[in-house]
């Protein structure tokens, strides 16, 4: 392979890993959970913790949110992430739903 070809070589690898590594970061983005959804509304899941209905779960706190939460799988600044209770679908880091579990530390 002559300097010429190498470099062309290189780009095109260059490329390559750029459109594997895009295609990634589309798959990483989950669609967010919606309020409506039937297992979200069963667990009283919502984007903002301060519109969770006080009547209905006495228990919750305004301090408490997805972004705090045991079971939240994004970092705690992250405007939303993972939640293995809703496979599949990003959760509000300001949210909150019923299965909250205060984050261990
Ligand atoms: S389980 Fe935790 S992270 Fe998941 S939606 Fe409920 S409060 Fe948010």
């Amino acid at each position: 392979m002559n300097g010429s070809n190498r470099r062309v070589f290189m780009l095109q690898v260059a490329a390559a890993s750029g459109t594997a590594l895009l295609a990634t970061q589309a798959q990483a983005q989950a669609a967010m959970l919606n309020e409506k959804d039937a297992q979200a509304a069963a667990l009283g899941y919502v984007a903002d913790t301060t519109k969770v209905d006080a009547k209905k779960f006495p228990k919750h706190a305004a301090t408490q949110m997805c972004s705090n939460c045991q079971v939240y799988a994004g970092k705690p600044a992250d405007a939303a992430g993972p939640c293995a209770i809703f496979p599949g679908k990003a959760v509000a880091g300001k949210g909150w739903c019923s299965a909250y579990v205060k984050k261990a530390g």
